[in-house]
């Protein structure tokens, strides 16, 4: 079997354009929906990621607000200025870019965003909100895995859902939205015996660890829907010396012979990830003014 390759980025430009619909059907009832986006430091990489954001926001057309600190900000100093985001009208989603210098507690910051602008949906508020069904912001990278897994399968209840990975920000609110969709779930992680096994009574599989193609292809269930969150960055001795590339962290040869459906890295979650973004912040735009939120998530 070779499997159905999910096309993250055909499916996040789908869904950005849903969104730039709805943006724009907002717009002419006088509403601009506006993401603000901070980032402390001076790291590349991390600046060319919210540099990305700000340029797809602006694309959806709603309103970048960027704030690029030096990386000696202190806490105190971030904390006014999310309090001055919080307060700001203009404003519907504030993004703290993570990680933070360790001279700022980052739970401390996440705690200060107010949860209905919260569009990353860390918020202690949101969080639970989740776990107890009530509608919040759902953390973007694992609604992105949702919504890509339901672009292969729409009914996912009953099925056999294994999460590996248990972090607040991935592999926790994953789980909690495979509850949802009635799956049967297994979180897994490091102190997780047989993993190999566990991963095999999948039928939903994710992996979000954050060590190269660390899922072979015999942990695979044949058919399983396969979907790799991780982001690892490794030497490619054969593109020249001191090159890299990005893997995730499933060995995506060795499962796509055995899966139904893979995401593929790059190309997969990650593209997601962002535009769920700008879905959230629509939302928080709609949840502040009591507006309905429109119907943008399900990519064609
Ligand atoms: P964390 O480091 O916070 O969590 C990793 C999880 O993997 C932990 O629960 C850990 O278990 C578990 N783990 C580590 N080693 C093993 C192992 N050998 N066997 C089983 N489980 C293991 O990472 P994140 O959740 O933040 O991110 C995971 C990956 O996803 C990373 O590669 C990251 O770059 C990527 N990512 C991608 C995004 C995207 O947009 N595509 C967004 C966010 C993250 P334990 O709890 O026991 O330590």
């Amino acid at each position: 079997m070779s499997a159905t390759i999910i096309d993250g980025k055909a499916h996040a430009q789908g869904l950005r354009a849903r969104i730039a619909d709805a943006a724009a059907s907002l717009s002419s009832r006088g509403v601009t929906p506006g993401l603000a986006v901070v980032i402390v430091g001076e790291d590349p990489a991390s600046q060319l990621y919210v540099k990305n954001k700000a340029r797809q926001t602006v694309e959806v057309g709603m309103r970048s607000f960027e704030h690029v600190l030096p990386a000696s900000t202190t806490e105190a100093e971030l904390l006014a200025l999310v309090a001055g985001l919080n307060a700001d009208p203009a404003v519907d989603g504030i993004l703290v870019q993570l990680p933070l210098p360790k001279q700022i507690d980052a739970q401390k910051i996440i705690e200060a965003i107010d949860p209905a602008k919260d569009v990353d949906g860390f918020h202690p508020i949101n969080a639970g909100k989740l776990m107890t069904g009530v509608p919040g912001l759902v953390s973007c990278t694992p609604l992105g895995c949702l919504l890509l897994i339901q672009s292969v399968r729409r009914d996912l209840a009953g099925l056999n859902a294994v999460v590996v990975g248990r972090s607040n920000i991935v592999g926790k609110p994953m789980a909690q939205l495979l509850i949802a969709q009635s799956c049967t779930v297994t979180v897994a992680h490091s102190r997780t015996r047989e993993l190999p096994g566990v991963c095999r009574e999948a039928d939903i599989l994710v992996a979000a660890v954050g060590r190269p193609e660390m899922v072979r292809g015999d942990w695979v269930k044949p058919g399983a829907i396969v979907i790799d969150v991780g982001i690892n960055r490794v030497p490619n001795p054969a593109a020249g010396e001191g090159k890299t590339k990005v893997v995730g962290d499933v060995a995506y040869g060795e499962a796509a012979q055995v899966a139904s459906a893979i995401t593929p890295v790059p190309g997969g979650v990650g593209p997601m990830t962002i535009a769920c973004l700008l879905r959230n912040t629509l939302e928080a735009a709609c949840l502040r003014r009591g507006l309905p939120m429109p119907a943008v998530d399900f990519a064609a």
